[in-house]
């Protein structure tokens, strides 16, 4: 891209207020253009040609992070409003509204090109199908596709500008939630050929019914030449007269496209009836969302004119699509992010910038296959990787590939090797250790082989953590709060047990303002990983003073004793204002000052320098329950009027803070200055309405081990607790009370989910071991069973164990291996 700041404002209907010297004079025409545009402020490759559009949204504004981004050399900006303090120090276009000043922008940006583009949307498949015709075509077309699951209001624009001379194919899905936004998606994509994949019951409650759906989702097509979809009597009321169709089914024969389907073992053979002719081909699958995604695609190919055996070649070769970026551990305290399905430039800045979001160590290796479909000849091509490597600060680069070989000497620390094959056969002189390391090529490279080789070894059982559903219930507790209330998050207990510094980093990404810790020792790995926040440590031992001091904590002070010893490190120290929390017994009884205590205190602290009281809080008993109402309120009115007697005596404006997660939600008008979340950003709330709004962080995985049949009449497990009365499969899955499921879940109170389907658990749950009743449930062996997480939930459980969901989350035991991912 590149295009003149002159050009844009009047797209953008914008005004500027540009640094004079940079845009007026003729001599640095340079600086008036722009070659990229961005919206993620921590992206490494913003640079002196990047256009910021400050996106705003209801809990997060990037107008804030303006200021950094300067330093960092960007120097144009769309925003709607000029941060104060920086008028003059950069180029700014101001705008009614950012997101809608790029859109506009990249509806724009699409009309610079003409060339065929394929617009996808439909309820389901939309991301497979992009990603197979991506594999399908490619060997003929350069072509850009948005990346991922780009499909939003935010995705689209996004994708639309990646678009370069030199492509001559494009392939984007849409994706909606409610009315109005599908016009703005069409303005940029502005397919020529739709494919329509299915209407499901994805987003219903955004329309008021299905023929809403289905108009809103149809006006992608506004503007086609030709509209690919399944034949169907529903869908097709809606298509404009205007629009030709080209349509399939399996039933209906008067479709463009009769499809007849045979199983077998492990493939699905496709009968395809198309102009009078008739030939077969084989697809990899055997499910019927496999089987429409692979029939969507085929009718593309067929409109594109393929003869019908390369079409029957491509399509026994599609593969199962990976949509996430995993974050897996690896050998020797490496960090692995598995993306080893996809090569393209557009992805690989992608993965790159979320390489920078995983700070776990300094140093990071990219091993990278050859790069297909940029639409760049290769020399070009590997400068821009080069340069990418480059701006983000990558330590080594592992080639793997005849052409990326023949590029090395474009990198700086680099090896190459000449396939997947002679890489494994070196993979011990490598020295992986201490390292994230991003793992990128091409399917045909097949490096699912070298995740294999460094991933961490362990047992089959793991806690998935959906990072995403992090963000989205932070999200969802901030807006609750007023504006100006500042957040603390509680980590403590490693995080409710869903990990401790994966979940601080990402909290840190979203500028909560504080983490809240147990113990010191939780604080000090947390510091000593990197996290950069506040960190409050709730219960500090006097024993821990001195570490805590020196890895910058900051303890929370409950007792004159404590105070007396702490003071006194401090004096030893000769600290000054170091920060410390002082917190109040209102009623929960359990850690604080009394009211009886409050004047001493005063008197310690009036005589004191060497710390600073930097906050003021309690904590409530009874915020989850409403018929303790009236006790809460007056734990509320005691902490009201001792944090003000405290504030008066000391001539100070600490912040004070309460709440829990459920006093978020039960007593808004108590959030004084800050809140401390727990639970909730875990997903998990005690009032039903609100827990439909939460989305699932966590989720506890194995898998069967083995499989056996058994007469009716026969035992399973210890002291025979299950007979069973009819003949019964049994599956045995390794996990047991000591990773933390209670014998109290065994013998039928309990159920595990394999195949979408319950299986009660029978007999007594083992140390590390649990047997299912199966029977009736299509499975084998390896296959993978869900222990908690959608089905049964967390809530779900502690319910029939009589506990909390506290007490089942913290207990997952540490040797069950924490994966990470984003959707
Ligand atoms: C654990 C804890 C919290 C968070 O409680 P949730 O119910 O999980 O939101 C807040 N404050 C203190 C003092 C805590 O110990």
């Amino acid at each position: 891209m590149t295009l003149s700041i002159q050009t844009i404002v009047p797209i953008l209907q914008a005004q500027t207020n540009c640094v004079q010297e940079d845009y007026d004079s003729s001599d640095s025409e340079q600086a008036k253009q722009i070659d990229s545009v961005s919206i993620d402020s921590r992206s490494l490759q913003n640079g002196p040609g990047t256009l910021f559009f400050a996106l705003a949204g209801p809990n997060y504004d990037a107008h804030s992070y303006i200021a950094n981004l300067i330093d960092t050399g960007v120097r144009q900006f769309v925003v709607s409003h000029i941060p104060q303090n920086l008028e003059g120090k950069a180029c700014f276009l101001i705008v009614g509204n950012t997101l809608d000043a790029l859109q506009q922008f990249a509806a724009y940006y699409r009309g610079l090109f003409d060339f065929p583009v394929i617009g996808i949307t439909g309820s389901n498949g939309k991301t497979i199908v992009k990603e197979w015709l991506n594999f399908l075509l490619g060997p003929d077309y350069n072509i850009i596709r948005s990346p991922k699951s780009y499909n939003s209001q935010v995705g689209v624009p996004l994708s639309v500008v990646s678009i370069n001379e030199n492509h001559n194919l494009g392939i984007f899905e849409a994706g909606i939630s409610t009315v109005n936004e599908m016009a703005k998606l069409e303005l940029m994509i502005r397919p020529t050929i739709g494919l329509l994949t299915n209407i499901g019951t994805a987003h219903d409650e955004g329309f008021s019914n299905l023929g809403e759906k289905i108009r809103e989702k149809l006006k992608l097509f506004a503007h086609t030449e030709l509209l690919i979809c399944h034949k169907n009597k529903t869908v097709e009321a809606f298509i404009s007269q205007k629009v030709k169709t080209f349509t399939w089914s399996c039933k209906d024969e008067s479709a463009d496209v009769f499809i007849g389907k045979t199983a077998s073992v492990d493939k699905t053979l496709l009968n395809v009836r198309h102009h009078g002719g008739k030939f077969d081909i084989r697809i990899p699958f055997q499910d019927d969302a496999s089987i429409e995604n692979a029939i969507q695609c085929l009718m593309v190919l067929l409109h594109f004119g393929y003869s019908h055996e390369t079409i029957e070649q491509r399509m026994a070769l599609l593969y199962p699509v990976e949509m996430r970026l995993k974050v897996k551990n690896g050998i020797n305290n490496t960090t692995l992010i598995d993306d080893s399905y996809s090569s393209d430039f557009q992805s690989l800045k992608i993965a790159l910038d979320f390489l920078e979001s995983q700070k776990q160590y300094k140093k990071k290796t990219v091993i990278l296959s050859d790069i297909f479909q940029s639409g760049l000849d290769t020399e070009e091509l590997y400068s821009r990787v080069s340069q990418l490597i480059i701006s983000n600060k990558i330590h080594r680069v592992i080639g793997i590939g005849e052409t990326i070989s023949a590029y090395k000497n474009k990198f700086v620390n680099c090896v190459t090797f000449k396939d997947t094959e002679a890489f494994a056969e070196a993979f011990d002189t490598l020295a992986f250790g201490n390292e994230t390391i991003l793992i990128k090529g091409a399917r045909t490279f097949e490096f699912e082989k070298i995740v294999l080789l460094l991933e961490e070894k362990t047992h089959e059982t793991v806690l998935e953590i959906n990072l995403n559903a992090i963000s989205h219930n932070l999200n969802f507790f901030k807006s609750k709060l007023n504006p100006e209330t500042k957040l603390m998050v509680m980590v403590k207990a490693f995080g409710y047990g869903n990990g401790g510094f994966e979940i601080a980093k990402l909290l840190e990404h979203h500028h909560v303002d504080y983490l809240g810790v147990a113990f010191a020792d939780e604080g000090i790995s947390l510091k000593s990983a990197g996290i950069k926040l506040p960190i409050m440590v709730l219960n500090p031992e006097t024993t821990s003073f001195q570490s805590i001091i020196q890895h910058g904590l900051e303890p929370e002070i409950y007792s004159l004793k404590g105070l007396k010893s702490f003071l006194q490190i401090a004096k030893q120290r000769k600290l000054e204002q170091f920060p410390i929390h002082i917190k109040i017994d209102t009623g929960m009884h359990r850690l604080g000052f009394e009211e009886n205590n409050i004047d001493e205190l005063i008197a310690i602290l009036n005589e004191n320098k060497s710390v600073k009281v930097k906050s003021i809080l309690s904590h409530m008993a009874t915020s989850d329950d409403l018929r303790f109402k009236d006790f809460a309120l007056s734990q509320i009115a005691r902490f009201e009027k001792l944090s003000s007697k405290l504030m008066q005596a000391l001539q100070i404006s600490p912040i004070r803070h309460i709440l829990n997660t459920s006093g978020i939600t039960n007593f808004r008008e108590a959030q004084y200055d800050m809140v401390r979340l727990g639970i909730g950003l875990y997903g998990v709330s005690n009032d039903p309405e609100e827990q439909k709004k939460l989305e699932n962080v966590g989720t506890l995985k194995s898998v069967i081990s083995q499989i056996r049949s058994i007469p009716a009449g026969d035992s399973v497990g210890y002291g025979r607790r299950f007979i069973a009365d009819k003949p019964a499969k049994i599956a045995t899955i390794p996990i047991g009370y000591a990773d933390g499921i209670s014998r109290g879940w065994g013998n039928e109170k309990g159920f595990v989910t394999v195949k979408n389907k319950k299986a009660p658990i029978v007999g007594s749950v083992c140390m590390d071991m649990l047997m299912a009743d199966v029977s009736g449930i299509s499975c084998k062996e390896g296959d993978r069973v869900v222990i908690f997480g959608e089905s049964p939930t967390v809530n779900e459980m502690a319910a029939a164990l009589d506990t909390i969901p506290y007490e089942i989350l913290t207990g997952i035991s540490q040797r069950v291996k924490r994966v990470f991912y984003r959707e």
